[in-house]
């Protein structure tokens, strides 16, 4: 049997689908306006784990995820810049190019983090239409209202607004207005409501102008417009970030989900009202179980671009670490724990991760030496036992550090090479570390002619300052699976 800590119900519950064997996941995906960093992989390596555990224990996963790439504001409380706006502004590109540049950048991180690429992955300016569908819907139902700056839902005409915080709604809106930070948008009616649509234009120019079809409207020069705006029956403007979700959770997975996973920041605000305008919209419930990964630390610090401690994978393998060692970090704490990242910690998963790896292989040597032991009664009742508590702990809503406390508890055993080997490959299909891959000579393999002549036209490209395109190239050759050192001695290049 399967536990999962359910953020709805404040409890780790049993975990049946609601159409078995299959199992409707929806995991709220990245805002493609920067690079990704560590915590962003700290999130999806737990995304991936659960979906690796919903297929040990046999279920037929369908997954969706969300590439955000319009409509995310610098506050998640509708005041502010859009952050792909903004990213365009700053680097003099169009939000087209920028979504793009930055939606592969996270794709490469999920590759080498060897996180599993959810079956359907879908951009919000792909699904423009399915969110105004949904406007209109509330609108019918009487939950939104109009104000110069958007379409807003009313939380106050949802009696069950705020149930994933464990406040009532009265309460949240106490917190928001005793916390003044909260810039309140003029007109809107309670703190806690939010926008579905927002106008480019608040201040009037294109009230009410009646739709024919959609439009999009992208320039190439950066200006002081929007670069990203549709027609709607309510005016030209943009979707709200939290309409996105939902829009895309029913149209791919139905009214009713399974799973919905994201980050513990995502409760208060993004979580709570995708709840709300999906129910109040289709009157089912939206999702049976909530999924929250706890937030990352760096040095104790929380994250923040004016601490520079924003890491990426590259600053990891710039510092000499293998990516899989950073999953292994990871996977030594509980995803509902807060979890600090120091470079000391680093260091230390990284040298358990080369010494399992080492272990492994003469494991693997030793397996194929010995072939025919003939296991005891008590060797074989051994393995069983491994298998039945790896199941277990992993069962026991993810508890990824107990599972590899087993592994090494394996390594240790007195069990036969071929079973201690086997019983690793097995767990390892829910760890990734990708331990089937481990050779003795990682280093000594050759750099193919094919990566060097990359490498060698991003030094020509850096030589004549095409940053730009140097930066694709590296993108390019490392995803083909080779890291691009640079340091003042030159370019070095190294399988990663
Ligand atoms: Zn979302």
């Amino acid at each position: 049997m399967l536990y999962l800590f359910n953020t709805l119900t404040h409890r780790k519950e049993e975990f049946t689908p609601l159409h078995p064997p299959l199992v409707t996941y929806y995991s709220c995906g990245p805002t493609v306006y920067d690079f990704a960093h560590i915590g962003h992989a700290r999130t999806f390596i737990f995304a991936d784990i659960l979906q690796r555990v919903l297929e040990f224990n046999n279920f037929k996963v369908k997954r969706v995820m969300n590439i955000t790439d319009v409509g995310h504001l610098t506050s998640d409380r509708d005041s502010g810049e859009d952050k792909m706006e903004k990213g365009a502004k700053r680097e003099n590109k169009s939000v087209w190019d920028i979504a793009e540049f930055y939606t592969q950048d996270f794709m490469l991180m999920l590759k080498r983090l060897n996180i599993q690429v959810p079956e359907t992955i879908c951009k919000a300016t792909d699904n423009i239409k399915e969110m105004i569908d949904l406007i209109n819907i509330l609108e019918k139902k009487g939950f939104t209202y109009q104000i110069a700056d958007g379409v807003y839902f009313n939380t106050s005409k949802f009696s069950s607004y705020g149930g994933l915080t464990g406040m009532t709604l009265l309460e949240l809106q106490k917190n928001l207005k005793a916390g003044s930070r909260v810039e309140m948008v003029e007109g809107k009616k309670h703190p806690t409501d939010f926008a579905l649509w927002k106008f480019s234009y608040p201040n009037g120019r294109s009230f009410g102008s009646p739709s024919n079809g959609l439009r999009v409207n992208a320039q190439d020069d950066v200006s002081s417009r929007r670069q990203m705006e549709w027609d709607s029956p309510w005016g030209k403007g943009f979707p709200g970030w939290h309409i996105e979700c939902s829009a895309m959770s029913m149209k791919y997975l139905g009214n009713t989900i399974d799973i919905h996973t994201g980050g513990a920041d995502h409760i208060p605000i993004h979580h709570t009202n995708e709840i709300a305008q999906s129910e109040a919209a289709s009157g089912k419930i939206f999702v049976r179980f909530w999924l929250h990964a706890q937030h990352l630390t760096v040095e104790g610090a929380k994250m923040s671009k004016s601490l520079h401690n924003f890491y990426r994978l590259k600053d990891i393998n710039e510092k000499g670490f293998d990516n899989l060692a950073l999953r292994y970090l990871y996977l030594t704490a509980h995803y509902r724990t807060a979890m600090n990242f120091t470079w000391k910690a680093m260091e230390g998963a990284q040298r358990a991760f080369d010494q399992l790896r080492r272990k492994l292989l003469k494991i693997k040597e030793q397996r194929t030496v010995n072939k025919k032991i003939i296991l005891s009664e008590e060797k074989r009742e051994k393995v069983k036992k491994f298998q039945q508590k790896f199941t277990e702990v992993i069962n026991d809503d993810l508890n990824t550090a107990a599972g590899l406390a087993i592994v090494w508890d394996v390594v240790k055993s007195d069990i036969t090479p071929g079973d201690k080997y086997d019983l690793i490959m097995l767990f390892d299909k829910i760890l990734g570390l990708d331990l089937s891959q481990i050779t003795d000579n990682r280093e000594q393999r050759t750099i193919p002619v094919e990566i060097k002549e990359l490498v060698e036209k991003r030094e020509e490209l850096r030589r004549v300052q095409k940053w730009d395109e140097a930066d694709k190239v590296r993108i390019e050759i490392e995803g083909k699976g080779f890291l691009i050192l640079d340091s003042k001695d030159g370019t070095k290049v190294k399988r990663n």
